[in-house]
């Protein structure tokens, strides 16, 4: 069984997005087609309120999914579909924008540092302007798979026979949040066709066999080709997602929340949005 390699780690820069958000964006300032189906990761951790507080008010998505993974703290949302509530700690929000949703995130003041994820998925053409859908996952919700050595949070996808609770995503990624143990040394089964994406966020550790590489937190690698991941926790123990799902291949035409694939698409899209006729049903 071949284990993948490293390709390349990805350190992440600092943005000020939304209405002054200040945030560590992992991907999305590359090359799209490195990291194919997956356009963008940011990573919100902060002790201090003004960081976030600003929030990202009404914005239009369009031909993504975006998926939204607290792990501290809580965001209050509220979308052109009439949903609204808050996302909170250990709480996922899937959402489907296909052919157009118009919404705002806005993060509450929260006790200690508010940390979590926003991962944007890329649709394929032929799914883009799909009917847009929510989805709003409890933290008791998201069943756990565990090996030796490691417990992993399935949230999409199917590992070890435990399904994820989003279901019916239409590339079929996987989204699971593993922890492992303090040394732990193990070997997780991938789909040789997916792209394979690690991001650490506490401890660290090594996914390459040599051990040359060690990830840190905030930092993502890119995993070349095979069928297994080698995991190996410092002894502090270490916690990453793990992304995986089949790349598109296709055109990206992307201008801020929306992404389509050719730049006409887009230039309708933002039109569209201008005229007040963005939303479909
Ligand atoms: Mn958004």
């Amino acid at each position: 069984m071949k284990t993948r390699n490293i390709k390349t780690v990805a350190e992440g820069n600092w943005v000020v997005e939304g209405a002054g958000v200040k945030l560590k964006r992992i991907l999305g300032l590359g090359d799209p087609a490195l990291t194919d189906p997956f356009l963008l990761l940011d990573n919100f951790g902060s002790a201090d309120p003004a960081d976030y507080m600003a929030g990202f008010p009404w914005h239009p998505h369009r031909g993504i999914e975006t998926v939204t993974y607290m792990l501290e703290g809580a965001v209050a949302h509220g979308d052109s579909l009439g949903n609204s509530g808050l996302i909170k700690s250990g709480q996922v929000q899937w959402m489907t924008a296909g052919s157009g949703i118009v919404h705002q995130e806005m993060p509450k003041a929260y006790e200690g540092t508010m940390r979590g994820f926003q991962l944007w998925i890329n649709l394929p053409k032929k799914h883009k302007m799909t009917r847009p859908r929510y989805r709003d996952i409890s933290a008791e919700s998201i069943p756990e798979a565990a090996g030796p050595g490691y417990k992993m949070k399935v949230i999409c996808g199917d590992y070890g026979g435990v399904s994820g609770p989003a279901q019916d995503i239409v590339i079929q990624p996987w989204f699971f949040d593993v922890k492992a143990d303090a040394g732990a040394e193990f070997t997780l089964d991938v789909r040789p066709e997916d792209t394979v994406l690690v991001c650490v966020f506490e401890g660290k550790g090594y996914f390459d066999k040599d051990k040359e590489r060690l990830i840190e937190p905030g930092q993502l690698a890119v995993m070349g080709e095979g069928e297994a991941l080698a995991c190996s926790a410092s002894g502090e123990g270490m916690r990453f997602l793990l992304l995986a799902g089949r790349p598109l291949k296709e055109p990206i035409a992307w201008r801020g929340p929306i992404v389509m694939n050719t730049e006409h698409e887009l230039k309708t899209a933002f039109e569209e949005y201008r005229k007040g006729t963005f939303l479909k049903k």
